[in-house]
């Protein structure tokens, strides 16, 4: 009786664990749900007004003098940063949701990259550097991309690296590591010669609103959210990152995605995708 006693009893406890760590589980989900309900609605709100701002703002430059165009320059700068804070926060939620779908389509591959590290030329000239990049030759000329996601992606690393380098280089390296008669796995490899990243830091580096402590990465401002947005567009396309980082010597951050080998679209064809 006793042995059957303590077995009940056991049982019991075992239930009223299961029974916990469910109500935990719960609250956990309800509280992750709420929180992506509030960023979004807020950042909502908020971009509304601040898009009329950024439109009177440079309606008003165009009928001002030298020292108010100043001005606005300043105005409109505060503004796009605020605005790209709040579409990082909204493109965070979503992803986080599971509201966010590839679109797969033709592109030719070597002019996509191009034009992705030219968008962040400015960026790098600014700071007496030259993004470079290098693509294998044996890559397949046309393949199925999402070119939207992949320039979020890519930008992200591109300027990261370019903001926490001083001198040396970045890079965008892309190269073919399999394939068969369909598809191949490219390699993506975003390097820079910069600040590196602290070893103890690593265990956050991809998770939403985090940066370190480190007063040198505060003063260049962001979100935090770069990378968290990065690591979920890459599980979008059922990869991961990596990254490989020495303090003082710089950072490589790569991926790998199968891509779908292509044909050559018309011309016509192209121009409607850009
Ligand atoms: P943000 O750049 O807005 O702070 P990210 O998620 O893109 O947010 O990056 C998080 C942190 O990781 C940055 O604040 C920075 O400290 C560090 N980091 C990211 N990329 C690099 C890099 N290439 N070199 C050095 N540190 C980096």
């Amino acid at each position: 009786l006793k042995i059957k006693m303590e077995a009940l009893e056991r049982e019991a406890r075992m239930q009223r664990e299961r029974d916990e760590m469910m109500e935990k589980k719960e609250i956990a989900e309800k509280t992750a749900k709420m929180k992506q309900d509030f960023l979004s609605t807020m950042s909502h709100e908020i971009r509304t007004p601040l898009n009329a701002v950024i439109s009177i703002s440079s309606m008003l430059k165009q009928s001002s003098n030298q020292a108010d165009r100043e001005l606005i320059d300043s105005l409109q700068f505060a503004s796009d940063n605020l605005l790209n804070i709040i579409n990082d926060i909204l493109d965070f939620t979503k992803l986080d949701a599971g509201k966010v779908q590839l679109r797969m389509r033709p592109f030719e591959f070597s002019e996509l990259m191009r034009r992705i590290v030219l968008t962040y030329e400015k960026m790098a000239v600014e700071k007496g550097l030259k993004p470079e990049l290098h693509i294998d030759r044996n890559i397949w000329s046309w393949y199925e991309m999402d070119d939207t996601k992949l320039m979020q992606i890519l930008g992200n690393l591109i300027s990261n690296a370019i903001k926490y380098t001083d001198t040396g280089s970045v890079k965008l390296n892309i190269k073919k590591i399999d394939g068969d008669e369909y598809r191949d796995t490219l390699r993506f490899m975003v390097s820079d010669t910069g600040l590196g990243i602290p070893a103890d830091y690593f265990g956050k580096l991809f998770d939403s609103f985090s940066q370190p402590e480190s007063i040198t990465t505060r003063k260049q401002g962001g979100t935090g959210l770069g990378l968290a947005i990065v690591k979920r567009l890459i599980e979008l396309h059922q990869s991961e990152i990596f990254v490989k980082s020495e303090l003082g010597k710089g950072s490589v951050f790569y991926f790998d995605l199968r891509l779908k080998r292509a044909l050559p679209e018309q011309k016509d064809n192209i121009q409607t995708h850009n």
